[in-house]
């Protein structure tokens, strides 16, 4: 509805070249591999790869078809049957250590009735492709492929492999996905650096407005609150029963007050955006700290959800569990707390407070899976961080590039883990309230934008591997 104008524009701006085999550069018609891109996503979404069950070996396989064709040699790995993942190298020199650059080929299930199209047809309309996965995560899935397809067809010359993983199962936790495969084929995760999705190149009036490129994520952290008390007829109740205690309960911890704190990221972040935001927001990104004017800038750029998520630790219920019959009191009800931890944060000390928060000595407050260790965030000092700012101000002059802090998790934690620099980026602009269709009804992406985020991604890979 609002697209096209803001991409044309710098599609003729930027005639982009590789160095061929040759050497000598190769224009690269991005109108061309954009569209070619768009029909490999349509084809993506139509392969229904919903987590659970999964059956992303569906998508691997039509990756690697594809890539076959362009004379690549992938692999598929399956954890287990039907759940496959897909890798893929292309070879550089060897004089730097490899890129990686990956995406999940799981999906969320969909609600179809919330949905105005239907959510697996991969429609065209409105300027927008419709459909689960456009954005989280076979948007990003589809213009790597096509960064792989450009990069054996003109037989690029490149320092480093560039390796694209598409993995499965990152959904529901990477138990099938990335804890396997960094379990069963640790020597193929070789690369210095890796590019995955978790960043965002935000839009407004047609417009890119800054791109944030995330280094570090929020810690992610179920507890599990459990009420007891007595079971019995329902016609006489005797005041203990325990569904009333657990929704007490999670109505006190709601109203626990989480600090906004900065940490180097999150400055940076608010800093760098100064020039980007409008006006009511500008104002206070860089006097968050200021002793004046702090308190009430805090509290605006709070309003925002998505400001207010990175800003401080979020606590919400995504599950509730009580009961089983109408007139029996259960003797137990069940809450899944769902927590996005500011990082740095002590977290026995964070369940003490929840469980002080609960305040009735008849509910639980207990790790619903045992906490992850939490690395640091990835450099800004680094090719692929450099990389992404060269390209973005050269795609778009004067925009802002600010490390970010998502609130959200991704697969790139485990690889900071085990010490490659991870970075998110998701390079199709976008408007804020587009990219809240991710995991809900109507997710979707503007064709023009998918345009844009392919030559942006490709030419990141370059600049990082030349
Ligand atoms: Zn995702």
């Amino acid at each position: 509805m609002r697209p096209p104008r803001l991409l044309a524009a710098v599609l003729l701006v930027l005639a982009s070249s590789a160095p061929g085999p040759s050497g000598a550069p190769q224009e690269i018609d991005f109108t061309k591999a954009g569209a070619e891109g768009l029909e490999h996503l349509k084809a993506l979404v139509r392969l229904d790869t919903s987590n659970p069950p999964g059956n992303e070996s569906r998508a691997a396989a039509y990756l690697a078809e594809t890539l076959r064709a362009a004379g690549l040699e992938p692999r598929i790995l399956e954890s287990e049957p039907g759940r496959g993942s897909l890798l893929v190298r292309y070879r550089g020199a060897g004089t730097k250590r490899p890129l990686l650059i990956m995406s999940h080929i799981d999906v969320v299930p969909v609600e179809r009735e919330g949905w105005s199209v239907p959510p697996f047809d991969a429609i065209v309309k409105d300027g927008f492709l419709w459909g689960r996965g456009t954005l989280d995560d076979k948007g990003m899935a589809a213009a790597e492929l096509e960064t792989m397809l450009l990069l054996a067809r003109n037989r690029v010359r490149l320092s480093r492999d560039v390796v694209f993983l598409a993995e499965a199962d990152e959904e529901a936790g990477g138990a099938k996905g990335m804890d396997w495969l960094l379990e069963h084929h640790a020597d193929l995760f070789d690369a210095e650096l890796a590019l995955n999705e978790g960043g965002r190149v935000i839009r407004s009036d047609g417009k890119p407005r800054y791109v944030a490129v995330q280094t570090t994520e929020k810690i992610y952290q179920d507890f599990t609150v459990v009420a007891r008390g007595t079971a019995g007829h329902s016609s006489i109740p005797v005041g203990d029963n325990p569904i009333d205690r657990l929704v007490r309960a999670l109505d006190r911890i709601g109203t626990l007050a989480f600090p906004p704190r900065l940490n180097p990221v999150t400055r940076a972040f608010f800093t760098g955006l100064v020039s980007a935001l409008p006006p009511e927001l500008s104002g206070c990104v860089g006097r968050l700290e200021d002793p004046q004017a702090g308190p009430r800038c805090f509290e605006t750029l709070s309003a925002a959800p998505n400001f207010n998520a990175m800003l401080r630790t979020t606590c919400t219920p995504t599950i509730l569990k009580a009961g089983y019959k109408e007139n029996v009191i259960p003797s137990e009800a069940r809450a899944n707390l769902n927590c996005r931890i500011l990082p740095g944060t002590d977290l026995d000390t964070f369940l003490a407070g929840l469980r002080e928060g609960a305040a009735d000595p008849k509910v639980e407050v207990i790790f619903a899976r045992d906490p992850r260790p939490s690395p640091g965030p990835s450099s800004t000092d680094s090719p692929l961080y450099r990389a992404i700012e060269t390209v973005a101000r050269r795609v778009a002059p004067g925009i802002a590039v600010v490390p970010y802090m998502s609130p959200g998790g991704t697969d790139s934690q485990v690889l900071r883990q085990r010490g490659i620099a991870a970075y998110g980026l998701l390079p199709f602009p976008i408007e804020e309230e587009d990219l809240r269709t991710m995991h809900a009804n109507d997710e979707k992406i503007a064709v023009d934008a998918f345009t844009w985020g392919t030559r942006m991604l490709y030419q990141v890979v370059l600049e990082t591997a030349r």
